[in-house]
């Protein structure tokens, strides 16, 4: 009988997950099917009980339902715990396991241009401070990635993710005027506002001018494919990447979890970046 796989969000109609996952399932012969399920507000429960009741074998959790869920699951594996957030949801035999792959997918993506072992020893800037920096600061911190700062436009939002991290990690709060300031200091600069996000293309969430040649900088927004930050990078010399690899890396993590195969990320993200390729917003 066909699985069934998903996503719950709200809104949901613009998720590219139902075909990048679909086109996964399809390649590897799978009898499955990844539909995407329109979850309002105050309905999150009722829609993980549907999980058991149905027997889904495993549901993704997008906005605004990441939080929420956990209150609903068996058990949220660590890493997710201490992020607060779950991404991903594994039907083990009716004992519902919660997962975060937003931020080791963005690990998964940074490996492309750095190794784990060189990330350890790097100096990290996060800019931004809100749920997704939430994952990666954590996700990173977990990997053992010793220094990270943060900069945010409110400062109690950088504090409060350093304060929260259960793992070993050496971390300023900073704010923006410190940040560009030090800027040469970090070997990683990653934002993960969205600041520069369609349709507000001209606007960039820090200068860059102090960045020091072949600093790795990436920036999660994928739309556009770059942003005015990642351009301005470019022309000091870094290493750029934008946000569709996090996003890939996240699904192909969950896609790992349900049938214990990582897919092919290539081909993953030449269908996200054609079906982006087709929008304009
Ligand atoms: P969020 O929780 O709402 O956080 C937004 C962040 O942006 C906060 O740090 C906020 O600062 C900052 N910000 C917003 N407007 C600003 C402005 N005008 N000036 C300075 N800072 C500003 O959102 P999120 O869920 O973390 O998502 C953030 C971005 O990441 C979005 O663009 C989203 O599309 C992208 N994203 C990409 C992926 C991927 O797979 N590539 C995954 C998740 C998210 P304050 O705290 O001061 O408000």
């Amino acid at each position: 009988m066909e699985k069934v796989y998903g996503v719950i969000g709200n809104p949901i109609s613009h998720s590219m997950s139902p075909a990048m996952l679909n086109d996964m399932f399809e390649t590897y012969h799978i009898e499955a099917r990844y539909h995407a399920f329109h979850v309002q507000t105050g309905q999150v429960k009722a829609a993980i009980e549907g999980i058991r009741g149905l027997g889904v074998y495993g549901i993704n959790v997008t906005i605004p339902h990441k939080v929420e869920v956990i209150d609903y699951l068996d058990e949220v594996e660590e890493v997710a715990a201490n992020i607060g957030a779950v991404n991903t949801i594994v039907n083990e035999n009716g004992k519902l396991i919660g997962y975060n792959t937003d931020g080791n997918g963005f690990i998964r993506s940074l490996n492309r241009v750095i190794s784990n072992e060189e990330l350890r020893s790097a100096n990290v800037l996060i800019v931004g401070a809100g749920g997704a920096a939430r994952g990666i600061f954590i996700s990173l911190a977990a990997m053992g990635v010793s220094k990270i700062d943060i900069v945010n436009r409110t400062i109690e939002r950088a504090k409060g993710i350093i304060d929260d991290c259960r793992f070993e990690v050496e971390s300023h709060p900073l704010s923006f005027k410190e940040a560009e300031a030090s800027l040469s200091k970090y070997q990683v600069v990653v934002n993960t506002t969205s600041v520069g996000m369609h349709p507000n293309v001209d606007d960039t969430p820090l200068s860059v001018e102090n960045l020091a040649p072949k600093t790795i900088v990436s920036d999660i927004i994928y739309n556009p494919f770059e942003t005015k930050f990642l351009r301005d990078a470019a022309k000091y010399g870094a290493i750029t990447q934008n946000g569709i690899g996090m996003f890939v890396y996240q699904g192909a993590l969950a896609f790992e979890k349900w049938t214990g195969i990582f897919p092919d990320t290539d081909r993953m993200e030449r269908l996200v970046t054609k079906l982006l390729g087709g929008r304009t917003c």
